[in-house]
């Protein structure tokens, strides 16, 4: 008899036949032996229509009252889920975050898990009940305040609640058969991965490969965790995400790259007419991070030799752009720059791969396949398995079939199936 944990994200639980489909699939699970824990994400694009919500009320929602707002998409789920369980004879008892002992920061909106008290889930699992746990919220540990971890968070509750009760496994159910070697939305012949190392997930999900949130990758490679991403449409056995070999790996045989993802939340400031002097960027930088905004790639050009001048332009999360926008401009004379520009039209294309470490030539490939296609490279970052290009973002999707075919990665079997979701 094993111990599981299944996670449902939203496209898998959007309506009430889904509902049921799902809770089907979670008797047979527990029929045939095992202990099942359950955690469920908001219905369908509940979460985003929350947000719309609040945004039509307030523009800047206080941050503690958004994680109220929006641990309610969850709840809903939750409870129904049971409900559906129940009605097929099975015993099911749903918990809030709260509930179900996730504990957390304080950090509103992108709270991270500091611990998980399972007593709650293991009583119900030792009554013979299966658990539901709503997703993607918890509580802090002092104030009892309720949080939010994130968009995709419901990912992390369920890796977080696997380590603390010692799951076999994590399995993500999601809208699509597994890890692919790029969003199937996008490339239709992109190939499923059977596995992929912790460190490559880590750098797809890091890129914009939203089919499993950062964190919980994070999480899972701290704790040991194996997660299974597959479909709860179909009954294919999807992505093991584990650096443990599987079954029918051939070993000696890294891949030089494992997908290509892309990512279209970012956006780009560029401070024109900096001052060439030792101090500038750091200045610029500090401004930036005390309004708590993370950056991504950094560009500096070469200073005009006439002027002493010079332009940095760096991207960081859209949802920030304002934010960093504002405290810059707060700051211009004291830095004195002349203006700042915003663009919010681009797209980061990155190509992610162990096997890049010892082979020479990936870029050289990348910037080729970009110029066959005649996509401009505005700006590049490279890692040790990671090389990125920021574009057009309406030059985005032919920069990644492009860079996809390329590299060889085109499936000749059947098209990716997308069962369900909007892609929002
Ligand atoms: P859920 O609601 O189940 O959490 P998400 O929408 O968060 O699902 O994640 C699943 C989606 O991730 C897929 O529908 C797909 O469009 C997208 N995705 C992006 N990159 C990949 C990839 N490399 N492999 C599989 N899916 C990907
Ligand atoms: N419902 C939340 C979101 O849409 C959490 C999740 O689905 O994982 O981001
Ligand atoms: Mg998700």
């Amino acid at each position: 008899m094993g111990l599981i944990v299944q996670k449902y994200g939203g496209s898998s639980v959007a309506d009430a036949a889904s509902i049921k489909r799902v809770a089907k699939r979670i008797t047979e699970a527990k029929r045939a032996g095992d202990d099942v824990v359950v955690v469920v994400s908001a219905m369908g694009d509940t979460t985003d229509e929350l947000v719309d919500l609040a945004h039509q009320i307030s523009p800047m929602p206080p941050s503690r009252e958004m994680d109220i707002l929006l641990t309610a998409g969850e709840r809903i789920s939750m409870s129904l889920l049971a409900m559906a369980i129940a009605n097929l004879g099975v015993e099911a008892q749903s918990f809030t975050g709260q509930q179900a002992g996730v504990i957390t920061d304080e950090a509103h909106g992108r709270a991270r898990i500091i611990d998980v008290k399972a007593s709650r889930i293991r009583k119900a699992l030792d009554a013979g009940a299966v658990a539901i746990v709503a997703g993607f919220q918890g509580v802090t540990e002092h104030t009892n305040d309720v949080t939010t971890l994130g968009r995709g968070g419901s990912d992390t509750t369920a890796v977080a609640i696997a380590a603390a009760i010692g799951a076999n496994v994590c399995e993500i159910y999601t809208d699509v058969d597994g890890v692919f070697t790029a969003d199937p939305r996008i490339v239709p012949n992109a190939r499923k991965l059977d596995r992929i190392t912790y460190e490559e997930m880590l750098d797809m999900a890091a890129s914009g490969a939203k089919v499993l949130m950062l964190r919980c990758v994070e999480y899972a490679r701290r704790n040991n965790v194996p997660i299974h991403v597959r479909s709860s449409f179909s009954g294919h056995l999807g992505t093991m995400v584990t650096d443990d070999p599987i079954e029918g790996d051939v070993p000696m045989e890294q891949p030089i790259i494992s997908g290509v993802a892309h990512d279209r939340s970012e956006a780009k400031i560029t401070v024109v007419g900096v001052p060439d002097v030792p101090g500038t960027a750091a200045q610029i930088f500090e401004i930036v991070a005390g309004a708590e905004v993370n950056i991504d790639m950094i560009v500096q050009n070469v200073s005009a030799a006439a002027t002493g001048l010079t332009d940095i332009s760096f991207t960081l999360p859209a949802a920030d752009g304002q934010k960093a926008m504002a405290a810059l401009h707060a700051m211009q004379s004291t830095v004195g720059f002349a203006s700042l520009q915003y663009d919010d039209t681009i797209g980061k294309l990155s190509l992610i791969g162990a096997g890049m470490r010892s082979h020479p030539g990936v870029s050289a490939k990348l910037f080729g396949a970009l110029r066959d296609a005649s996509i401009n490279i505005e700006m590049i970052s490279t890692s040790e398995i990671r090389v990125s290009v920021v574009t057009r973002a309406d030059q985005l999707d032919d920069a990644v079939r492009a860079v996809h075919t390329a590299f060889g990665l085109d499936s000749d079997e059947d098209e990716a199936v997308v069962y369900g979701g909007t892609g929002r």
